[in-house]
């Protein structure tokens, strides 16, 4: 069984007094979630701490949304793996279409960022998806394949065991235009078809692909239902928490 997994990435929002009350009331309406859905909040990287210390021993775990590619030293205004494992989150995001986008992270870059991730015993949880003219052009599955080649193939099998995937279309991140359900199957299935080309059947059935792009409650039980698909990449659903925990609940039962 894959784990089935919702993580909420709330990016540069919250101060850390709003934060503070959100991861609360998340944490309170987790409640009532079924056992075996883990849930995951990705705030800024100043709320860490304090977030970690106050869901310790809860069914929210936290995440950072990025880590610097560097162990240590002179990299004035960077976050090592070290520093966020140190605050208690367990997961890092990387390779999110914005961090692409506006700060250059290139394959090399993210394979830096997955290896120091994995060796300081964090799960990565690692972003793919193409854009609107590569989907137009029906190259979709090739770009989503070469972003996961040129990252994940130099993993060995053990360390991809504990690899998250989410594939985000980034035609529909924060725009309201979500993948349709057979959208996200399809590509979703070709995911898994590289991995076992590459590390076997037992690892990519054991691997928990994600679906991202504005999946909010009303569309996530479609969504959620197509077989490889073990969850969701929330962003701005996850800022409300009672949108978040409803997300959570999509799953089929
Ligand atoms: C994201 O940024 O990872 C994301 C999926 O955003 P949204 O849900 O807002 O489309």
């Amino acid at each position: 069984m894959r784990k089935q997994i919702v993580a909420g990435n709330w990016k540069m929002n919250t101060t850390l007094e709003d934060g503070l009350k959100l991861a609360a009331q998340v944490n309170e309406l987790s409640q009532s979630l079924p056992q075996d859905v883990e849930l995951i909040i990705a705030p800024p990287f100043t709320h860490l701490h304090t977030l970690a210390n106050k869901l310790q021993g809860g069914k929210v775990k936290v995440s950072s949304q990025n880590c610097a590619a560097w162990d240590k030293g002179a990299y004035t205004g960077e976050i090592s793996v070290d520093m966020i494992a140190s605050t208690g989150a367990s997961h890092v995001i990387l390779g999110h279409s914005e961090r692409r986008e506006y700060f250059g992270e290139t394959s090399e870059i993210l394979l830096k960022k997955v290896k120091l991730t994995l060796d300081k015993g964090l799960t990565p949880i690692f972003c793919c998806g193409e854009v609107l003219d590569e989907r137009d052009a029906n190259r979709h599955f090739e770009v989503v394949q070469t972003q996961i080649e040129e990252v994940l193939f130099n993993l060995t099998e053990g360390e991809m065991k504990n690899v998250i995937i989410a594939y985000e279309p980034v035609w529909a991140i924060g725009t309201g235009r979500t993948a349709t359900p057979e959208q996200a199957q399809e590509m979703h299935a070709h995911i898994r078809k590289c991995l076992v080309k590459k590390f076997g059947n037992a690892v990519a059935n054991a691997t928990s692909i994600l679906y991202g792009g504005s999946c909010k409650p009303d569309n996530a039980v479609e969504i959620f239902a197509k077989p490889d698909v073990d969850g969701g990449l929330i962003g701005g659903a996850s800022l409300k928490a009672e949108d978040f925990i409803a997300i959570a609940k999509s799953f089929p039962k």
